[in-house]
């Protein structure tokens, strides 16, 4: 390989961690600030002020120090305990793990819908509600394993209904989708910092509703790192976090609020919607059938596609990060080598998304998968005109 080209990076077309913007490297990398001065509490109080937005509430946002399942883990067990029945909704690898956490953790779990190709039935979910007398539901808001958005307000509905403790996971969802946190009737959300968030992985968020921080408060929670009535407690009394405080990173995420307020929410949504929308257009062009093959609901923050066969992706794969430095994924568990994960999530614009299409498409043709060159790109830039 050619030597300049072998030291440029790979553009990165994963479904997290997502190319970082320059600004937010810049932001993250130039000011040291000690986590107990003035000048950083005032950055990091006005981020997390300006999180509430992403996640549709006007509940604070607590940050947590570590990444996505860290974060998870530390909210079930401070708002969870063995004496509750939680259903887990199971359609996807990130609906199975919050299953497999209460499973480590002791906290009694019953599985709903254990197929990662089948949506969410509300009738279904309600009759296991009832039949397991549950006392809190899990459910992965965009489950990354299989683009699957899962119906957060019909849940939140049934949550409500039945006076359970409902905890969602939007580690890839959010600044990506609309979430609404306080309409959808949800507990707990947790989102991470390298997907929507545009940041390097290692520092989470949550939004905690009134009834789970109550819950909260009346007990001890189980572990010491996560304490969620501590790190409330710290940021009211003096605009800080317990411990150290990864500076750096919040100062990557407040430069990232920075760029999504400046291009405004709803724009940012559309984008991810467009390119969702194309990205699948030109995927299908290509040869590709969407996964799960019956899904309403899919979602904008990747596109999961069935590999047809005759298709080596281990060779496509390896041919488009060696020779035009692309980076996207193939699946994950039981359909890793059968299903391909493309994202178009956080800093991803119209000129990325052609970028990774047409070298897609120049992959398949160099490895003789196609003979005509054109389609995957013509097909997305139709549907983009259109849907933008
Ligand atoms: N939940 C979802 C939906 C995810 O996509 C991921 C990571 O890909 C996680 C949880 C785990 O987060 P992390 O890798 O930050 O621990």
């Amino acid at each position: 390989m050619n030597k300049i080209h072998a030291e440029r990076t790979a553009k990165l077309f994963t479904p997290g961690p997502v190319n970082i913007p320059n600004r937010v490297r810049v932001a993250s990398s130039f000011v040291n600030y000690h986590h107990r001065s003035d000048e950083f509490s005032n950055i990091l109080v006005n981020m997390l002020d300006r999180l509430k937005p992403l996640f549709g509430t006007t509940q604070q946002i607590l940050p947590i120090h570590t990444t996505g399942r860290g974060a998870l883990e530390g909210v079930y067990n401070n708002i969870l305990t063995p004496k509750d029945k939680v259903i887990c909704v199971c359609n996807g690898s990130f609906g199975e793990m919050a299953a497999k956490t209460l499973e480590r953790n002791d906290i009694p779990y019953v599985k709903a819908f254990n197929s990662w190709e089948k949506e969410v039935d509300t009738a279904q979910l309600e009759q296991l509600i009832i039949e397991e007398k549950a006392t809190a539901i899990t459910a992965v808001h965009n489950d990354t394993s299989n683009g699957i958005v899962n119906p957060i307000s019909v849940i939140g509905q049934l949550a409500g209904k039945h006076d359970l403790l409902f905890i969602v996971d939007t580690v890839s969802g959010l600044g990506c989708m609309p979430f609404k946190f306080d309409e959808w009737g949800v507990d707990a959300a947790v989102t991470a910092s390298q997907k929507g968030l545009m940041s390097p992985a290692g520092i989470s968020f949550a939004a905690i509703s009134n009834k789970a921080m109550e819950v909260c408060e009346n007990r001890v929670p189980r572990g010491f790192y996560i304490d969620l009535k501590n790190i409330k407690k710290n940021l009211d009394n003096r605009n800080q976090t317990p411990g150290t405080t990864p500076v750096n990173l919040i100062l990557a995420v407040n430069e990232a609020v920075n760029m999504i307020d400046e291009e405004g929410l709803q724009n940012v949504f559309e984008r991810h919607h467009a390119l969702s929308q194309a990205t699948k257009e030109a995927l299908v062009a290509l040869g590709f059938e969407l996964f799960p093959k019956d899904c309403g609901l899919r979602s904008d923050s990747l596109t999961v596609c069935n590999i047809p066969s005759g298709i080596d992706i281990n060779r496509v794969l390896l041919h488009l990060d060696e020779k035009y430095r692309i980076k996207i994924s193939r699946g994950l568990g039981d359909y890793a080598s059968s299903t391909l994960r493309i994202a178009h999530m956080g800093y991803c614009y119209v000129e990325d998304m052609l970028e990774c299409i047409v070298t897609l498409e120049a992959t398949l043709f160099d490895l003789g998968y196609i003979k005509t060159i054109g389609e995957g790109l013509s097909s997305f830039l139709r549907k983009y005109n259109q849907v933008i």
